[in-house]
């Protein structure tokens, strides 16, 4: 494409009219506007396509994000391209390169052709570069037409960072030319320096120790960004595959981004690894941020969103200042690929690019036909259809992963050896969303697209440290799905409608009942309504009652962490790990790890026998085939709701 400058300061292109930026417009003789774009955190994103789903999607995918490019360069006279990391996992495109297609020496990988397209400056490694093993990283990457860089992540340790033997170059010079406001072209060196969390170590514990080591972000940056200067950078950019998160510098930290940007000698600093949006009101009153701005502590900064929803912008007006340039003003922007409406209704802003969809057509036909097949099976069905009156195989599958993940994630820490229990709750449970809203995979063959419908949320798996005491609080929060049953009663209703079923978790690792005569301790929010109730009874833990003082790990999600439904013991001061892994994530390497799995209910949990007494519930009328062999109840049909639902009998 060509493109002529008209006399108002608007480029003819073929994308119609673009508006120059204003410092491209303002730049005087001995100025120049440099525009860094930033991706982040794409995770294998190219296609707008959502393969757990098995459908298009608007929100995601390079090939979009990468429409904004020949805009965004064409509003600025000097431009650099740069990724900030976790291109290689995180979709099933990223498991099917590395789980079956494989990556052998000399193989394209299909992020790496979609990014080679474009014509990046620079790339950092992200977290999830690790997943799949050194090897594979290494093969990956020998595809890659631009340098990646990471200035923390080292084959041996050496008395100090700069004597570290590096697993890849710590930084990357680009010797440059910029045009200035006058027209001219001058050198400018831009040092690009990478950082990544350090607690790599540990998630992938498995393909890294004795392998590499990893040093603090901040610690890092201070040993090399002088050497950079030194070597005569006019700017030095931070690659920061980090989060915002404390300005206080903590030994160590995994979200660093903040006094990272504080070390004398970067002047600008991108960040990621949270898949959240800078500047935006998620960061208002952060210490050390200026979310008008656009500035972490002063310096210009930003983050992309993540799977190519943003595309980063730091706009730096440069100036000559002897013999080299210096930062005279900047903006940041996140610049999306879609808009949301009032009502939450998505509109694509633009238009896939061919050539970088071409990159990866072949790719992307293989992954299709890889999430429609079989991956693993299953010998018990996968339905939910009594998920909410016995446990249940769709919710112990989940629990299951969650805790042979959370297990593996644990050792080396001082949280090993612990017991570790796994909470789990029905997603697709009818409700609001119908009789037909269901989890329903028959027995045989699982595809990877049956995953999405196990684990409806993209979520990420946590884990917290509780007592005994907080594990039986937990599932007093849990139990209020009930109504409270007069004994004696006949066909009462048991579910509480206004209670949503995600907050109904079953924790798997201990045993218990329900006793629904009691009332429930804890309201619909999680509030405390009934101090003396125990509606959990008979709860033991490896065959005999638990005990209030010991301590538990549970496996959850960041949701539940998070504080999400207030459940007692579920918080970030009990959190003691974050996992940069989806449970959906989990899921699918468990049934591939695995080959088949068995996900029977181990009936861990039931009603306490109330005699005489029945209740009725609704579920999908689809259930009426499995009701034979709920575990540990005894169910039979009651006939239909006036709403689509079956209903169903229980004798207590
Ligand atoms: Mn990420
Ligand atoms: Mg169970």
């Amino acid at each position: 494409m060509s493109l002529s400058l008209s006399r108002r300061g608007f480029l003819a292109g073929t994308a119609g009219l673009i508006a120059l930026h204003p410092f491209s417009l303002r730049a005087a003789a001995n100025q120049a506007h440099l525009r860094i774009m930033e991706t982040t955190d794409l995770h294998v994103h190219v296609y707008p396509y959502d393969y757990y789903g098995d459908r298009p999607t608007d929100t995601v995918g390079l090939a979009r994000t990468a429409a904004l490019i020949e805009e965004i360069r064409a509003e600025a006279t000097n431009a650099l391209l740069i990724d900030n990391g976790d291109f290689l996992q995180g979709n099933p495109m990223g498991d099917y390169i590395a789980y079956e297609r494989g990556m052998k020496e000399g193989d394209m990988h299909p992020v790496i052709a979609a990014m080679n397209t474009l014509g990046f400056d620079a790339s950092t490694l992200g977290n999830h570069e690790f997943n799949y093993g050194l090897s594979f990283l290494e093969k990956s990457l020998a595809g890659a037409t631009f340098p990646v860089v990471c200035a923390n992540i080292a084959k041996s340790l050496g008395a100090s960072p700069t004597e570290d033997d590096m697993l890849l170059p710590p930084y990357v010079i680009l010797d440059h030319q910029v045009t200035d406001g006058a027209g001219e072209s001058h050198p400018i060196r831009v040092g690009l320096i990478g950082f990544v969390p350090p607690q790599v170590m540990n998630w992938d514990r498995k393909h890294l120790e004795g392998n590499v080591q990893a040093r603090d972000i901040v610690a890092a940056a201070k040993a090399w960004v002088p050497r950079m200067r030194e070597e005569g950078c006019d700017l030095v950019v931070a690659l920061s595959h980090s989060g915002i998160g404390g300005a206080e510098h903590e030994e160590g930290m995994e979200n660093a981004s903040v006094p990272l940007a504080g070390v004398e000698g970067i002047d600008a600093i991108l960040t990621g690894h949270s898949h959240l949006v800078f500047p935006s009101s998620t960061y208002d009153g952060f210490p050390g941020l200026d979310t008008a701005a656009g500035t972490i502590m002063r310096k210009p900064g930003v983050m992309a969103g993540f799977w190519g929803s943003h595309m980063g912008l730091i706009d730096l007006m440069i100036e000559r200042d002897g013999a080299g340039w210096r930062v005279v003003t900047h903006t940041s922007e996140a610049r999306p690929i879609y808009t949301r409406g009032d009502d939450r209704s998505i509109t694509a802003t633009v238009d896939s690019v061919p050539a970088v969809l071409a990159a990866v057509a072949v790719e992307h036909d293989e992954t299709l036909a890889y999430v429609r097949r079989a991956v693993g099976k299953t010998d018990a069905p996968l339905h939910s259809y009594f998920a909410l009156v016995a446990d249940d195989p769709s919710v112990q599958i989940v629990s299951n992963a969650q805790a042979w993940y959370i297990a593996q994630m644990m050792v080396g820490t001082e949280h090993e050896g612990l017991p570790i229990l796994s909470a789990a709750a029905p997603f697709k449970a009818g409700g609001r969303g119908g009789p037909e809203y269901y989890t329903d995979v028959p027995v045989g063959p699982v595809a990877i697209k049956n995953v999405a419908d196990l684990y409806l949320y993209p979520n990420t798996v946590r884990a917290v440290r509780v007592t005994g005491a907080q594990v039986k609080d937990w599932l007093e929060r849990s139990a209020g799905m009930f109504n409270q049953i007069a004994p004696g009663a006949e066909d009462a209703v048991l579910l509480n409608a206004s209670f949503p079923s995600y907050n109904f978790d079953v924790i798997d690792g201990v045993t218990y009942q329900i006793d629904l005569s009691q009332p429930s301790k804890y309201g619909v929010k999680g509030e405390l309504e009934n101090e003396g109730a125990n509606r959990i009874v008979n709860l033991m833990y490896d065959g005999a009652p638990i005990d209030p003082g010991q301590e538990f790990i549970i496996a959850t999600n960041n949701y539940r962490a998070g504080g999400g439904g207030s459940f007692p013991g579920a918080s970030p001061e009990t959190t003691v790990f974050e996992a940069p892994d989806t449970n959906r994530d989990v899921i699918v390497r468990y049934i591939v790890e695995k080959g088949t799995v068995s996900p029977r209910a181990d009936g861990n949990w039931s009603f306490a026998p109330l005699e005489g007494t029945s209740v009725i519930f609704e579920t999908g009328p689809a259930g009426a085939g499995y009701a034979d062999s709920v575990p540990g109840v005894q169910i039979e049909e009651a006939g239909m709701s006036d709403t689509g639902f079956a209903l169903f009998r229980i004798t207590l």
